[in-house]
Formats: C-alpha cells, structure tokens, sequence
C-alpha cells in the first residue's frame, strides 16, 4: 500500500483516479473504488504532521549539507532565502503524498470494515 501511496495511486484498489483530483484539491472518496479518505474524525491531522516533519527534516539536512559544505565562510544570507523559499515550496509538492500515505498507513493499521467496505462499494466509480 505504502508503494502505491508514494506513486499518488489509491492504496486500497492502486487505481490512478484516486481522490487526489489535482494538487492540492481533493475528492471525498476514492474515485475508483469508493473509499474515504477522511475516515475518521481528526484524519486530516495525520497528513499535515506527515508534510510537517518532511519539510523540517529536508531543510534541516539542506541546511546541515550547506553549513558543512561552506565552513568558515556560511552563506548566511543566501541559505536563509533558500531555506524560506523551501519551506513555502515544499509542503505543497508533498501535500498529496502526505494524504495517500497516511491512508495507506492507516488503512493498514485499521482494515476497513464490512460497513466501509459496502459504503465504498455503494460509492464506487461515481465520480
Ligand atoms: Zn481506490
């Protein structure tokens, strides 16, 4: 599951038409096989602390890679526009990976159910 969320496919059927529709705009549902994304209340919190910790963690080695690259002389100024420039760029590049990762993770931690199932069935190929 994890090897379709990184490649923006739906974790549970692998399909390309998932609910990432563009983007940064999302569908309710799976638009192949019906499940939701959002499948319990505060699920979104998991996604956003995903591409929280992905940024921090690329610019703290971006940061690290040039302090230890340019020692004596730090590009201060230089790294720090970069930096900002990476912080504003990067959590919408990784905002869809965030939300089909965290699926994939939670779809494989809390398997659907046979209502959610049946409810994704109801929903399924809609869009
Ligand atoms: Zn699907």
């Amino acid at each position: 599951m994890v090897g379709r969320a990184v490649r923006l496919r739906c974790p549970w059927c692998g399909a390309r038409r998932t609910f990432v529709r563009r983007w940064l705009w999302r569908d309710e549902r799976c638009r192949t096989c019906g499940i939701r994304w959002n499948r319990e209340v505060g699920f979104e919190l998991g996604p956003m602390t995903l591409n929280i910790i992905a940024t921090f963690l690329v610019l703290v080695v971006a940061m690290t890679v040039v302090v230890a690259a340019t020692l004596p002389d730090i590009p201060v100024h230089t790294t720090v526009i970069v930096l900002v420039a990476g912080a504003v760029v990067l959590p919408v590049l990784l905002y869809p990976f965030g939300y089909t990762l965290w699926l994939a993770g939670d779809l494989a931690a809390h398997p659907p159910s046979t209502d959610e199932l049946a409810d994704a069935a109801a929903h399924a190929g809609n869009t």
